[in-house]
């Protein structure tokens, strides 16, 4: 509770929630009707086809019109529809409401146009993690062109990095030195072969084009971070990390690093099978694995999926069970030091706090305990985190709207879910009750 009122108390002012933001207004919106959230939601996936402002007011009124009692602000928009001159204004404040939207959780089209803003973090004291948007790739030359994306962005990134100032929270930790230059990827874009029935085939036809990144990061010194997706592709996801961090050309580097998901139910064991890994085939590495310990970014479509296939959900279905199993990760994790390295990535105060305050109880100063956040989600938090002398990491997406497009999605039904801790802080739940420990266990939750 001290840990996280501490934190608390560190939060910008005037910045104390993102979602307050003035584009919020559409979200508050949806998230109070089902109907209007759908009607948006198919907008804004839409706005990157559309071709005029014409056309991009003809969709979002064709969207609204399905919903059944339209809020005043949607009854105007349906009016402006009605004339040419109206689609025209409509359409023009619709696409600038979505490009908003979107430069709030994107950094820039190019790693090269977002080191301005990666720099401007550096000296504040913010680390961060460069994820080249894209994801479920459909053809292998989709798939080429990200890996070159990648491997561009590894060099972009480790040459402009070199000549920023030293700030020593952000650099070393207990193993050793931490690289400046970290990326992220998704294998389900370097790959359009990853299938659940086929996984083997997708493992095969990524892991030539991931070793080609695991060269280039550990020739030019820099981080690679392998983020995770939804459950069908966990586990030859988990499994090509582990085998190819394992072969002895990636023995003395580079740094790099997996994501466990805390909703799901099996998590335990996929931790189990790290830890075994770092024991056994891992060992050898000069450098510690970094997993980075997140909720898991897929939890409607793990629901949805599950339900259409008439399967038990894989993920917990009541909130504060998934808050739970995150806490009792997140103290195996912090056990299980020096021989891996720790990331935790939440925006939510009382799952930070409980991390920093058992790195605490363990002694730990902070040194050897990494907290991330989200772009747009987690910009107040990570001023908090730094003003507190802790390392904090900043993971910033990059591209253009069309290929962020399902990760602004992601984002949104998170800001637009009564389930967020994010929603709880911008409806002024108190405090006292943001800190409280996750409820007791739920019959389901122990499923
Ligand atoms: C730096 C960083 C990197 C990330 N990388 C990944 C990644 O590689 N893969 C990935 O999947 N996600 C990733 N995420 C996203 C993360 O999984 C969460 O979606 C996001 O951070 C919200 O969780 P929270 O702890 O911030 O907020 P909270 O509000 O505390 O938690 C929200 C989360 O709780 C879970 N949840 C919501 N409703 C329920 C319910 N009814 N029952 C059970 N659980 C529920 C969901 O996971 C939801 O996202 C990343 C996040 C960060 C900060």
């Amino acid at each position: 509770m001290e840990v996280g009122r501490r934190l608390a108390a560190a939060l910008p002012a005037g910045m104390r929630n993102p979602l307050k933001a003035a584009d919020d207004k559409a979200m508050e919106l949806a998230s109070q009707d089902a109907e209007l959230k759908a009607a948006l939601f198919r907008f804004v996936d839409v706005v990157p086809a559309c071709r005029s402002l014409d056309d991009l007011a003809r969709h979002l009124t064709g969207f609204l019109g399905e919903v059944e009692t339209p809020p005043p602000p949607v009854a105007v928009a349906m009016k402006m529809g009605s004339s040419r001159a109206g689609r025209t204004a409509l359409g023009a404040a619709a696409a600038a409401g979505v490009k908003h939207m979107a430069h709030r959780f994107i950094v820039g089209e190019s790693p090269k146009a977002a080191l301005g803003t990666l720099r401007e973090l550096w000296k504040d004291g913010v680390a961060s993690s460069v994820d080249l948007l894209g994801e479920a790739t459909v053809t292998q030359a989709e798939a080429e062109r990200y890996a070159a994306r990648c491997e561009e962005a590894l060099e972009t990134l480790a040459a402009a990095t070199r000549g920023w100032p030293e700030r020593p929270a952000l650099e070393r930790d207990a193993s050793g030195p931490l690289p400046r230059a970290n990326l992220s990827v998704k294998v389900s874009a370097l790959t359009p072969l990853l299938r659940p029935d086929a996984p083997e085939r997708g493992k095969r036809d990524a892991a030539d084009r991931l070793r080609g990144l695991l060269c280039r990061a550990r020739d030019v010194g820099a981080h690679l971070h392998i983020d995770m997706e939804s459950l069908d592709s966990r586990d030859a996801v988990l499994e090509l990390v582990l085998e190819l961090l394992a072969e002895e050309e990636f023995r003395a580097g580079p740094s790099a690093g997996m994501v466990l998901q805390a909703y799901l139910r099996d998590s335990p064991q996929t931790l189990d099978t790290v830890l075994d890994w770092t024991s056994g085939a891992g060992a050898a590495r000069a450098h510690p694995l970094t997993v980075r310990l997140v909720k898991g970014a897929y939890w409607d479509h793990e629901i949805v999926e599950a339900a259409q296939h008439g399967w038990s959900a894989p993920v917990f279905e009541v909130k504060a069970d998934s808050d739970r199993n995150f806490e009792q990760l997140t103290r195996r994790l912090l056990d299980a030091r020096p021989a891996l390295r720790v990331a935790i990535a939440s925006h939510n105060l009382r799952s930070l706090a409980h991390a920093i305050a058992y790195d605490q109880l363990r002694g730990g100063d902070g040194a050897d305990l990494e907290l991330q956040v989200l772009r747009g989600l987690g910009d107040p938090l990570q001023h908090a985190i730094a003003a507190q002398g802790l390392r904090v990491r900043t993971y910033c997406p990059v591209g253009d709207l069309v290929a962020g497009m399902a990760y602004l999605v992601r984002r949104l039904l998170e800001n637009t879910s009564n389930e967020s801790f994010l929603a709880d802080q911008a409806k002024g739940v108190p405090l006292e009750e943001l800190l409280a420990p996750p409820g007791a266990p739920t019959i389901a939750g122990e499923r």
